[in-house]
């Protein structure tokens, strides 16, 4: 297995941040995963939806991208952990499975998406989960997960915790319309490259959840914080929501970005944002207050 001591994450992360990390390991099975996990402190699938430290990351993280093996059985797909959503879409679409058009253009893969329950143009995770292998961390036994034991809600999941590992899980899609499924895989990569940045600059989604009946992107907007800058971080000029890593950015410069809107929103709506993305860095470090600033009202919520 591939294992690497003070690797540098950066050019794994979809946000093209990130510093230093003590060792990042890249199981090519299963087994390997589950020989190592118990030594390792997070597991990651492709990265789109972190920010990592520019700073040395005293941790030792699993990178699941090789486990993406997919195996189709009549509407049902299996996939592991590290299978990219587009991958699913593609293989969807070719036997005329409809509820993973969504997955067209997704950066993420279905360990972080399980995790996650992303979701987008009326399509989530969530719709055509039906169960999936799980590691239990603190029991060390694998578990079977079905839908209810999943608790999926908005942005999260049971498996959003240090706790479960998702090996792998199975989905059940309805039979369609090829035409009509290639129609909308289309559209969604239409919508993708039109309203959001390419990954051509570095970015990690949604900085912000949405909160409850509105949307944080228009309330950033109307805090014309739009192509609002900080070192080589920038806030995206079609959508508020969106920060990009335009020249070089720093972990700091995106948290400083996000402290900026964060507060703009607070003093103007008093509305607490709730960040996204995850922070993976060092609590001792100086910029570990900013994420701390942003993170205190999430917090208290969860208590
Ligand atoms: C351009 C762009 C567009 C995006 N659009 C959307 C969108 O439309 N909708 C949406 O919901 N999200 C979107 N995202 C965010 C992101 O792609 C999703 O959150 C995705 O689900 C993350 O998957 P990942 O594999 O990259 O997870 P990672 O970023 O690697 O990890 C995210 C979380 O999942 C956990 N995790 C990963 N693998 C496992 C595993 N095997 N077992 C247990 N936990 C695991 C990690 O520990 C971490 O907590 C977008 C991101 C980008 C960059």
């Amino acid at each position: 297995m591939e294992v690497h001591n003070n690797y540098n994450i950066k050019n794994d992360t979809t946000f093209r941040i990130g510093g230093i990390v003590e060792a990042v390991a890249f199981p090519d099975t299963i087994e390997e995963l589950l020989s190592i996990i118990n030594n390792y402190d997070i597991v990651l699938g492709n990265c789109s939806n972190v920010l990592f430290s520019s700073e040395y990351i005293n941790k030792k993280i699993i990178l699941t991208k090789k486990l993406d093996k997919l195996s189709i059985d009549g509407n049902k797909i299996l996939v592991q952990c590290g299978t990219k959503g587009p991958i699913a879409a593609k293989s969807a679409l070719e036997n005329s499975l409809t509820g993973f058009e969504f997955l067209a253009g997704f950066p993420g893969s279905f360990g972080g998406m399980i995790c996650m329950n992303a979701s987008a143009h009326n399509q989530s995770i969530a719709d055509t989960f039906v169960c999936a292998r799980v590691y239990d961390k603190e029991e060390k036994i694998i578990k079977n997960f079905d839908k209810d034991s999943m608790k999926f809600g908005y942005r999260n999941s049971i498996i959003n915790s240090s706790r479960y590992i998702v090996l792998d899980a199975i989905f059940e899609l309805k039979k369609g319309n090829k035409e009509e499924i290639e129609e909308l895989v289309n559209r969604n990569i239409e919508f993708r490259k039109t309203r959001q940045p390419s990954l051509k600059y570095g970015n990690a989604g949604s900085i912000f959840k949405n909160p409850q009946n509105d949307s944080a992107g228009r309330l950033l907007d109307l805090c014309n914080l739009k192509s609002e800058k900080e070192g080589g971080a920038m806030i995206f000029e079609k959508h508020a929501n969106f920060i990009i890593n335009y020249n070089n950015a720093t972990s700091k410069d995106v948290l400083t970005l996000m402290n900026k809107m964060y507060s703009k929103v607070k003093e103007k709506y008093t509305i607490e944002l709730i960040p996204e993305i995850k922070y993976i860095g060092d609590i001792k470090t100086e910029e570990y207050r900013l994420w701390e600033t942003i993170t205190e009202n999430s917090k208290i919520q969860q208590k």
